[in-house]
């Protein structure tokens, strides 16, 4: 069995499975409910440890003899498992800590909404959707931030929506192989009460940022039970907004043992002193306070100085994007010293022209001289990608190799918001998967 193929069942979902134990005859179920899920979706989203327990069940004494359709059912699963040859390269157990949760909605279940709610789209297909909300080449800033225009109407106060979008997004995932993801949003893009301005030109309703929140972490962890990946979340202030900073920071006090781990600043970082505006300071500081990890959008678009407020000022603790930073050579040599964290997106830093072809990719340099980043989809939706369009980016135009992708990984980990014991379960994942084997006592700390 390929490395891709094992991880096609490892990454994918318990749902076929849960469900199935709640039917008298488990696999009987799918077979007469055909439209309920394709042989190849189950297949490609039900993990490896899902299925060993499988034989089990079918010999238990207690149960009534299975009809052979069942078997020809298992039968299928092992065989797909076993012939496919998955849609990602090695090693295939990601760790992903920077994409947008809407930037990462499905165009079907964007169709599906707009029709219920009776909102108007530019396309009737997915594709056509697709084509549309999506890009082939770089645009503008505010060409990108138009796409959000065409499809957040359609989820933004709409509490089935932003539910079915979380666990979705955790789907999406485990198809991608990624054993472990931070995802982030702002809970007031979402809401239509209780926000001013109140976005997307909604009526005002009675969907507040809080219930949103709570709303998101039920989809995700509903989607950690079904699909077995692991998910925390991270909320985000807006650089325009930041008088809904202080809400932003509350919420991640208030949700942080449902899935709520860290709070970042996003949106235009271009918007002069946006770093020093004293709603985020006063956020941040209540983060730093309590104890929530921080993240910021810095030197993706803006200079080496949005990075170094984000440090000294806000006192984030992994940078999103980061390229600009390789531009101020003395603090580049400081972050690689303290082991800063880079959250790279390679695919999105084309789309949005952060990075410029021809010249050399910052992630480049970090490879180079080892430093801590990982690899990041950032909003996959519109850039038309998955994980893996940008594992094959860099491995095609940018050398790099399978030791790269496991050692960015295992720094990914280790920089990720867990708490400590949990962390340490997922390098220790890691390991296994990578090498076969638990990290040696010597490996603490970034991996060489
Ligand atoms: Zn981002």
């Amino acid at each position: 069995m390929s490395p891709c193929s094992l991880d096609l069942l490892r990454a994918g979902a318990c749902r076929a499975l849960r469900d199935d134990l709640e039917e008298p005859n488990p696999f009987h179920a799918y077979l007469s409910t055909g439209t309920k899920r394709t042989y190849e979706e189950i297949a490609a989203a039900r993990p490896l440890h899902m299925l060993f327990p499988l034989p089990g069940m079918l010999f238990q004494p207690s149960s009534a003899p299975l009809p052979l359709p069942t078997w020809f059912f298992v039968l299928q699963i092992f065989t797909q498992a076993l012939l496919s040859p998955g849609s990602h390269c090695w090693p295939a157990s990601w760790v992903e800590l920077h994409v947008h949760l809407d930037g990462a909605i499905k165009p079907e279940t964007i169709l599906y909404y707009g029709r219920l709610r009776g909102i108007s789209l530019p396309a009737d297909t997915a594709e056509e959707l697709q084509d549309i909300i999506g890009m082939d080449k770089p645009l503008s800033l505010p060409e990108f931030l138009a796409k959000f225009n065409y499809y957040m109407p359609v989820i933004a106060g709409c509490r089935e929506a932003i539910k079915r979008i979380a666990y979705e997004f955790v789907e999406m995932k485990a198809k991608e192989g990624v054993v472990y993801v931070e995802v982030r949003y702002s809970p007031h893009l979402l809401a239509n009460s209780n926000v001013k301005p109140i976005p997307w030109n909604q009526a005002e309703g009675d969907l507040t940022p809080d219930e949103v929140v709570a709303l998101v972490s039920q989809g995700l962890q509903e989607g950690e039970r079904d699909f077995g990946v692991k998910v925390r979340s991270i909320l985000c202030c807006m650089r325009h907004e930041p008088s809904w900073s202080l809400d932003v920071v509350e919420l991640c006090k208030k949700y942080r043992q449902q899935t709520v781990v860290a709070i970042d600043l996003a949106g235009d970082e271009t918007l002069e002193g946006s770093s020093l505006f004293p709603g985020h300071v006063e956020a941040y500081q209540e983060a730093v306070k309590s104890g929530i990890h921080r993240t910021v959008h810095a030197g993706e678009v803006g200079s080496a100085e949005v990075v170094k407020e984000a440090v000294d000022i806000l006192r984030t603790e992994r940078v999103g994007h980061g390229y600009h930073t390789v531009e101020d050579e003395a603090l580049y040599k400081r972050l690689l010293q303290e082991n800063m964290h880079f959250e790279v997106c390679p695919w999105s830093s084309y789309l949005t022209g952060a990075w410029k072809p021809g010249t050399e990719h910052a992630v480049i340099r970090f490879k180079n001289d080892k430093a801590n980043y990982s690899l990041n989809t950032d909003d996959p939706l519109i850039f038309k990608s998955s994980l893996d369009t940008d594992y094959q980016m860099t491995k095609r135009d940018m050398g790099f190799t399978e030791e790269e992708f496991k050692r960015l990984n295992i720094n990914a980990a280790k920089s990720s918001f867990l708490p400590e014991e949990e962390k340490k379960e997922l390098v220790d994942l890691l390991y296994k998967a990578y090498y076969g084997m638990p990290p040696s006592a010597s490996a603490a700390g970034q991996h060489p």
